[in-house]
């Protein structure tokens, strides 16, 4: 998404829709914030890029379970469905999102992939494709997950190492065989090193020590 100046009239878009509130994004914030909207009785609509609610957490890689137990990932209103200290995997906390969004009646619009915001006089001006809502608040719920950061020297590593961002990692079978070097070790770099560790020489490196659910240090050689 990318904010713009004003938007010239004449580009074919739809006639705008309007709205109180745009929410963009329905993750757990864009959802949590739209829950509080309909209580209050509050005329609002979220755009939501994916096909279904949820799926940025479908794309993660396989293995993914959350390292906040359930009784911590619930939003307002509606407890995680499973044991308060059961970790949820990625599939299960989607389809929860999904559920929360149904079970609410919450006015999110699917597919609707935000690609501009500009400010019109005292309103913004959301589009999406020949899409465009006007409305005097937007919130802005994107989240920052969905751009991964690459380091720029990673184009000049030997070309014979495979090179893949977790936001790429779906399983093991993805790898060559041969050693992994893990960089990172906050979330994504430990599960993944408990996962590849008994497959293959692994290492994870990262500033801070990591440790997996289990409570076994996960950030030096496995
Ligand atoms: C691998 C991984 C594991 C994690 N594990 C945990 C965990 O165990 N516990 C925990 O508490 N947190 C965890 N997090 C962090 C958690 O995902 C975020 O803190 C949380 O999802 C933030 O919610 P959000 O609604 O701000 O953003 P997101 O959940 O990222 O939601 C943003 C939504 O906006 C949509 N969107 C983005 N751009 C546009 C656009 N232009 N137009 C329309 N829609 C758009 C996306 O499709 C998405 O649905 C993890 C993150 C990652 C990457």
């Amino acid at each position: 998404m990318t904010s713009t100046g004003p938007i010239p009239a004449d580009l074919g878009f739809a006639g705008p829709e309007h709205v109180e509130t745009v929410v963009i994004g329905g993750g757990q914030a864009g959802l949590a914030t739209s829950y509080h909207l309909a209580r209050a009785g509050r005329p609002h609509v979220v755009l939501e890029g994916s096909e279904r609610v949820g799926d940025v957490w479908r794309q993660r890689f396989d293995s993914l379970r959350l390292f906040s137990p359930a009784r911590y990932d619930a939003l307002p209103g509606m407890p995680f469905p499973m044991p308060g200290w059961e970790f949820p995997t990625g599939s299960e906390t989607a389809d929860y999102l999904e559920s929360y969004a149904a079970t609410f009646d919450l006015p999110v619009r699917t597919g609707v992939s935000v690609d501009s915001l500009s400010r019109k006089g005292e309103h913004y001006v959301v589009t999406s494709g020949h899409r465009r809502f006007e409305a005097p608040n937007v919130v802005v719920a994107s989240g920052t997950w969905q751009t991964p950061i690459v380091p720029e020297f990673a184009d000049r590593l030997d070309p014979r190492i495979r090179q893949m961002h977790s936001a790429e990692y779906r399983n093991p079978s993805q790898l060559q065989p041969g050693p992994v070097l893990l960089v990172g070790s906050s979330h994504s770099g430990p599960d993944l090193a408990v996962e590849l560790a008994p497959r293959t020489a692994c290492t994870c490196r990262g500033r801070s020590r990591a440790r997996s659910r289990s409570g076994s240090t996960a950030g030096r050689r496995t």
